[in-house]
C-alpha cells in the first residue's frame, strides 16, 4: 500500500486529503503539533485510519522523526499558519512556520530519502495571496507575485525554495497554487464560514448581527474536496511542475452574504450585516481569479461543485449544527 504523510492533518484540507487518498487504498500518517492537542482526539475519532505523528513545523528534528516513523512514499505540507488577518499581528510566528516549515520539511526529505535513487514526493500548499496586488487577470503559473500580507510573503518563500530544491537536488516536489478553496470543514475564523454560521444562526434566532470588513473584495471561491484531488495528481505525474487550482469565477463578499443569506429565506441582509474598519486588512487583495488551464490539460482536473452548491451546501452544514447545539 502506498504511505502518505500530511501536516496540517487537522486542518480543512488535511481531513478532505485523508479521507481521500485513504479511500484510494493509502495508509495515511499525519502529523500532530502539541503536546494536548484538543483536535487530535476529535480526528481520530472521525478517522480512526490515520495514524498520528507528533511533529512540528517549527522543530526540524522531529520532522525527520516523523518521516523515519512514517515512511511515506508523498508528503503533503499543508501545515501553515494560514489566516491572513493573523499574520499581521503575529508576522514572525508566521514567517518561522509558513515560510521556514517549509524549507524544514524538505531538508527532512533530504536527510530521510528524497535523493533521485528514493524519491519521496513533495506537495506545497502555496496560495493565491502570492500574487496580492495582482499584476494581471486571470492569474497563472506565470504572473509575478506581489504579495500583500506577512501570509503572502511567507508562502512566496516556501513556494521559491521548493521551486529552488527541485532544480537544486532534483526533488520531485510540486506547488499547487490554489485559490480560495471552503467547505463544511473551513475554520470559523474564514470568512466564507463566518458568514453561513451567521446567516444560520440569525435564521434560528440565535444570532442578531454580522460584522464584516470589506463586502468588495473579490475571490475565486471553490470546494475543498474538488482541490485535494488535484493535490494527488500533481504527485502522480512523472515529472514535479507547479500548477494553479481555481474555478476561474470570481464572486465579492457581497455576493456570498446575498446567497447564504437567501438560502435561510433572508432576502433583507443588510438590516443583519454592519462593516468595521477593524476588520479591514492593513492591504487589501481586491481581486483574485485563477486560470487553471494548465491543470486541466495535464492533469484532467476541473472543479465540480460550483459557487452556489458550495454556498448550500456550507449553509445546510451549519443549520443542522446550530440547530443540534442549541437543541432545536
Ligand atoms: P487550516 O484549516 O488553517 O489548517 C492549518 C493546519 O496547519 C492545521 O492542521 C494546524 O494544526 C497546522 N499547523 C499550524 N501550525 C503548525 C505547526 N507549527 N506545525 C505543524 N502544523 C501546524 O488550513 P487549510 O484551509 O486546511 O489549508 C491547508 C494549507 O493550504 C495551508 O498551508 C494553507 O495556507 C494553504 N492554502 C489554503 C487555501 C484555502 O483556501 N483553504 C488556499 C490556498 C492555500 P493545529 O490544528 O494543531 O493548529
Amino acid at each position: 500500500m502506498p504511505r502518505a504523510f500530511i501536516t496540517g492533518i487537522t486542518g480543512q484540507d488535511g481531513q478532505h486529503l485523508a479521507e481521500f487518498l485513504h479511500g484510494r487504498g493509502y495508509d495515511v500518517y499525519g502529523m500532530i503539533k502539541g503536546q494536548n492537542n484538543p483536535r487530535a482526539s476529535k480526528l481520530q475519532e472521525e478517522m480512526p485510519f490515520v495514524e498520528l505523528i507528533s511533529g512540528d513545523l517549527a522543530d526540524l528534528p522531529s520532522l525527520v522523526a516523523a518521516l523515519q516513523q512514517a515512511q511515506p512514499d508523498e508528503v503533503y505540507n499543508l501545515g501553515a499558519i494560514s489566516f491572513v488577518a493573523l499574520s499581521f499581528s503575529q508576522a514572525e510566528l508566521t514567517a518561522n512556520i509558513t515560510g521556514l516549515g517549509v524549507l524544514r520539511m524538505l531538508e527532512a526529505i533530504r536527510m530521510v530519502g528524497g535523493t533521485r535513487d528514493n524519491p519521496i514526493r513533495f506537495y506545497q500548499a502555496s496560495s493565491s495571496e502570492m500574487f496580492g496586488e495582482v499584476r494581471e487577470t486571470p492569474q497563472t503559473e506565470l504572473t509575478p507575485f506581489h504579495p500583500r500580507s506577512p501570509y503572502g510573503c511567507a508562502k512566496v518563500f516556501g513556494h521559491d525554495i521548493v521551486v529552488n530544491y527541485r532544480e537544486s537536488y532534483g526533488l520531485h516536489a510540486s506547488s499547487g497554487i490554489l485559490f480560495n478553496h471552503e467547505g463544511p470543514r473551513r475554520g470559523i475564523e474564514f470568512v466564507t464560514r463566518k458568514v453561513t454560521n451567521a446567516a444560520a444562526r440569525i435564521s434560528l434566532g440565535l444570532q442578531h448581527e454580522l460584522v464584516m470588513g470589506n463586502l468588495d473584495s473579490k475571490r475565486d471561491w471553490g470546494y475543498a474536496g474538488d482541490y485535494v484531488k488535484g493535490m494527488w495528481l500533481m504527485l502522480q505525474q512523472d515529472e514535479p511542475d507547479d500548477y494553479v487550482l481555481a474555478t476561474g469565477e470570481t464572486h465579492s463578499i457581497e455576493e456570498l452574504v446575498v446567497r447564504a443569506f437567501g438560502e435561510v429565506g433572508i432576502d433583507d441582509w443588510q438590516k443583519y450585516v454592519r462593516q468595521d474598519p477593524k476588520f479591514f486588512r492593513p492591504a487589501e487583495v481586491d481581486l483574485l481569479i485563477g486560470d487553471a488551464s494548465k491543470a486541466k490539460e495535464k492533469l484532467g482536473w476541473e472543479p465540480e461543485v460550483d459557487f452556489p452548491a458550495l454556498v448550500k451546501m456550507m449553509v445546510e452544514n451549519d443549520l443542522a449544527l446550530e440547530k443540534a447545539k442549541a437543541g432545536l
